[in-house]
């Protein structure tokens, strides 16, 4: 109440500055605020980070009567309540998870006009009571944030929220103001006719965050690439999204294992567990929080400078979302998504389950889009900002097709000797057994089905396991090769490989890029360097080079072969006899 009166003269900017301590506007938030102090309604469309908070919260304290916040995000509405306290601004939310006490005591408040903002969950607002008693206030706007839920063709969409349409109507001179970070043309469009917004004012930001590094990684050893790439972010901020409360378990485990500050976060978590991680990632007790999608709805860490996808998410509105939440401060920050043919797989599979036809073929859609940005071949940013309908052509400079552009090479021959592996296994082998075929490896399972006598055994050998499977995911991509996810993912031809097996067709190919070292390995020469001399050293690494294909060629993890600290005992010692050797620490009969 006193707040309304004192802002009678005041202008945005200087509440901008007074209650929230920041210089100036960002990009559209003086231009929406201007539009809802005026009466009018508004769609706004900005980035994760964007500010869009302040676009509503300005007006509730400059224009008299209390302002009605509907969010989905019970979290998210807490911690801006808090926040808002904390300005001195009088705040409250009205959620299920309020005691009925605690619950009647807000709706005092709001009666009482002792309110500027009421953050509500859609259930809340629409129960009939509950609209009877707005009718009684005076309000100063309706702020309906992540409006994308409103759609069906969002990502995110919430039945709950399709009732809020019916409120525009019936509150015909209060401004409604619609904001989301995540919506494409259709969804825009959608959210406009749902909500019934009356000659909306459209503000769309652009949806560039320049300060985001974006690069995608072939999926081929995720721990150790994962490893690898937070070898360059010790120390820092970051979230790691994964499918699986199991695999978020594992990742949040392996990193702990190696000294890192992680925690996990799903929902299988209590809600004490999961609000103690939450804290202590604020509050850079915990560097690294490993999650499925469940965490970061309402997390609002300005120095989060990593965000890494160990799978592939659903579609691009939930990775951009997801990635979005780096680098909130501005400053340099990395989106790292590892990207594998198996998550394709499983993706495939699990939108193939959905009942409802028009529901499957729009996910079908946004999976598509997803895994053309994973394999795209030019800018990262140019594909997710043509995306989100901003045209884009000029490449960004600060992605990683852009600093390492791929090469083109003529891939008839290549696509030939794959396609005609597949044909040889009788289209009932998978990916991995018919890179080895290509390779000319001699396991176990290639002996028991006798394979080293086919004709395309080891006609590979060109190419590592990891460029195979590259080759063999942008045939897939090309539509040659097809993986069947009902049938241990073998790999099957498509009638239109034909053409290429005739050598009929012309077709390009990316090389693909050699795997680096991981970063891993690196840290351990670091402590190789301590221990070994220069010979020891170049014994060390020829061990290692010999550890990697015996591991590959057993398919069984490196270390299981030897430990490094084998390895090194062996290049100090040069052991020349059995004995010798047996007497190394690690080495058994056996081995
Ligand atoms: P969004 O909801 O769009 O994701 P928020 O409203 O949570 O973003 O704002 C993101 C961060 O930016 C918050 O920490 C917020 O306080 C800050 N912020 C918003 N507007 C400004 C501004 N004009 N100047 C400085 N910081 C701002
Ligand atoms: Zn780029």
């Amino acid at each position: 109440m006193a707040s309304e009166a004192q802002t009678e003269n005041r202008t945005a900017l200087s509440v901008l500055q007074t209650v929230f301590g920041y210089e100036a506007f960002r990009p559209h938030q003086a231009e929406i605020i201007e539009d809802v102090l005026a009466g009018k309604d508004c769609f706004a469309l900005m980035p994760t980070g964007g500010g869009k908070s302040l676009c509503y919260q300005i007006p509730a304290l400059m224009r008299p009567g209390v302002a009605i916040v509907v969010s989905p995000l019970i979290a998210l509405m807490e911690d801006q309540v808090s926040a808002l306290k904390s300005l001195g601004i009088a705040a409250a939310f009205y959620n299920s998870t309020l005691e009925p006490q605690a619950a009647e005591a807000v709706l005092q408040k709001l009666h009482s006009g002792e309110l500027d903002l009421l953050y509500v969950s859609p259930e809340r607002l629409m129960l009939p009571s509950f609209i009877q008693q707005l009718h009684s206030l005076p309000l100063a706007l309706f702020a309906i944030d992540e409006a994308h839920c409103v759609s069906q063709w969002g990502h995110q969409f919430r039945p709950e929220y399709r009732q809020i349409g019916q409120l525009r109507l019936q509150f015909p001179q209060v401004p409604f103001i619609a904001l989301t970070a995540t919506a494409d043309k259709t969804t825009q469009q959608d959210i406009l006719a749902q909500l019934n917004l009356q000659q909306p004012q459209i503000h769309i930001s652009s949806f560039d965050r320049p300060n985001i590094f974006y690069k995608v990684a072939e999926k081929h050893k995720p721990m150790q690439q994962l490893l690898a790439f937070l070898q360059s972010h010790q120390n820092e901020s970051g979230i790691i999204y994964a499918l699986s409360r199991k695999k978020v378990e594992k990742v949040a485990a392996a990193l702990q294992e190696q000294g890192l500050k992680a925690q996990a976060y799903h929902a299988g978590l209590s809600t004490e567990q999961r609000q103690q991680v939450h804290q202590q990632f604020i509050r850079d007790e915990v560097d690294i929080v490993v999650a499925t999608v469940a965490f970061g709805m309402g997390i609002d860490k300005p120095n989060v400078r990593f965000v890494v996808h160990y799978d592939l998410p659903k579609n691009i509105e939930g990775y951009y979302q997801e990635t979005g939440r780096a680098g909130r401060d501005g400053l340099p920050s990395e989106a790292f998504l590892l990207f594998g043919l198996q998550d394709v797989a499983t993706a495939r599979f699990l939108v193939e389950q959905t009942a409802d036809p028009q529901q499957k073929q729009l996910e079908t859609f946004k999976l598509n889009s997803m895994i053309q940005f994973a394999e795209s071949q030019t800018c990262r940013r140019n594909v997710l900002l043509n995306y989100f309908g901003e045209h884009s052509t000029t490449p960004c400079g600060h992605c990683d097709i852009c600093l390492n552009p791929p090469e083109l090479f003529d891939g008839k021959v290549t696509a030939q000797k794959a396609l005609s592996c597949i044909y040889r296994l009788n289209q009932d082998f998978n990916l991995q057994h018919v890179v080895d075929v290509l390779r000319g490896l001699n396991h176990q399972r290639i002996r028991q089905f006798n394979h080293q006598t086919l004709s395309t055994y080891g006609i590979g050998k060109e190419f590592s396991d990891f460029q195979w499977k590259s080759i063999f995911r942008q045939l897939i991509h090309l539509g040659y090769v097809v993986q069947d996810p009902t049938h241990f993912n073998v790999l099957r031809l498509t009638p239109a490989a034909k053409g290429v097996l005739k050598g009929e067709v012309e077709l390009k190919l990316a090389l693909p890029k050699v795997e680096k070292a991981a970063g891993k390995a690196k840290a351990s020469k670091a402590q190789q360097r301590a221990l070994l001399t220069e010979q020891e050293t170049e014994i060390f690494e020829a061990l290692r080079e010999v550890r990697r294909e015996i591991a590959e060629a057993e398919d069984i993890p490196a270390y299981q072969v030897f430990g490094d600290a084998t390895l090194i005992e062996m290049a100090k010692k040069c052991p020349q006899t059995d004995g010798e050797l047996l007497a190394i620490n690690g080495v058994g009969e056996v081995k």
